[in-house]
């Protein structure tokens, strides 16, 4: 259904080639936006296809992680790369989705959902106009979220689910290969929110590499198959199953916290 960035030869590879290099890679990254650290020491490498979710409490600096990680912000220390190159001077645009945290809140532009995935051609047209063929993925990619019947619908005019996966539909016309998200729930019915998880399942098992900051503990360890724990420091790393019986889960929201899992105790 979409291209992946990976090779599929048969040739035994000689050398290291770029689809084979992590998708992100940090190396004792260190940042604040003071003196003060937010995020300290932080060592983070992600595999193409994985679906990994990062946890903590509020202000733990997840949205600074990922702004780190996405070359939005420069590390006081240590390396982010983004495909093997140094994230900060990554202009492949195209193979990342970025849908923020509250994407499309406050904006009142009157453009509708088309228009919106329409962009995620942009990269990949310059300043030509869309061919058919780019059309076609654009209704594709619509048609992957589930908005069709929304496709001509103002975005300012659809819930905050629908809005979530429109923005998505515009990574997939872009035929991204890394959709981070940035809780992208936040506001969205529970409803909509089983939707999205299953969208997210789907996309992942196409393989697309999915980097989610989520809040919902339950969410993350129901789908995500690895769990970064976040507050300042790493405190866990490893598989969902593991983070619920850890001790990081304790540690960094406090203890009452493993019943945000539905776990016992
Ligand atoms: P989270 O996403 O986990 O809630 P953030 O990365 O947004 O955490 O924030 C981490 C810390 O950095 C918080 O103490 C927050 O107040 C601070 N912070 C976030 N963004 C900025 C900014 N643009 N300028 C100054 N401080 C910021
Ligand atoms: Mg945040």
């Amino acid at each position: 259904m979409r291209s992946h960035h990976r090779s599929d030869t048969d040739e035994a590879p000689t050398e290291t080639t770029e689809s084979e290099s992590p998708v992100i890679e940090l190396t004792d990254v260190s940042f604040g936006y003071t003196a003060t650290p937010v995020v300290e020491d932080i060592s983070v490498s992600i595999d193409p296809g994985e679906y990994v979710a990062v946890v903590g409490p509020n202000g733990s600096g997840k949205s600074t992680l990922m702004r780190l990680l996405l070359g939005l912000l420069e590390p006081d220390a240590g390396t982010a790369e983004l495909f093997g190159v140094d994230a900060t001077a990554f202009d492949d645009g195209a193979r990342v989705g970025y849908v923020a945290q509250r994407a499309g809140t406050g904006q009142d532009m009157p453009i509708t959902v088309r228009e919106v995935v329409k962009m995620g051609r942009f990269p990949h047209v310059g300043f030509g106009r869309l061919s058919a063929a780019d059309w076609r993925i654009v209704d594709k990619a619509i048609e992957t979220v589930g908005m069709t019947g929304f496709a001509d619908r103002r975005i300012t005019n659809l819930s905050g689910g629908q809005r979530q996966r429109a923005f998505i539909a515009r990574a997939l016309a872009g035929e991204a290969d890394l959709l981070v998200l940035d809780e992208p729930t936040v506001g969205v019915d529970t409803e909509s929110v089983d939707a999205f998880y299953e969208l997210l399942d789907v996309l992942h098992a196409d393989g697309i590499t999915v980097l989610l900051i989520e809040h919902d503990l339950q969410a993350v360890t129901e789908h995500a198959e690895r769990v970064i724990c976040l507050n300042r420091e790493i405190y866990f790393d490893g598989p969902s199953a593991e983070f619920t019986d850890s001790a990081a889960l304790a540690r960094a929201f406090g203890t009452g916290a493993q019943s945000l899992t539905g776990g016992g105790g």
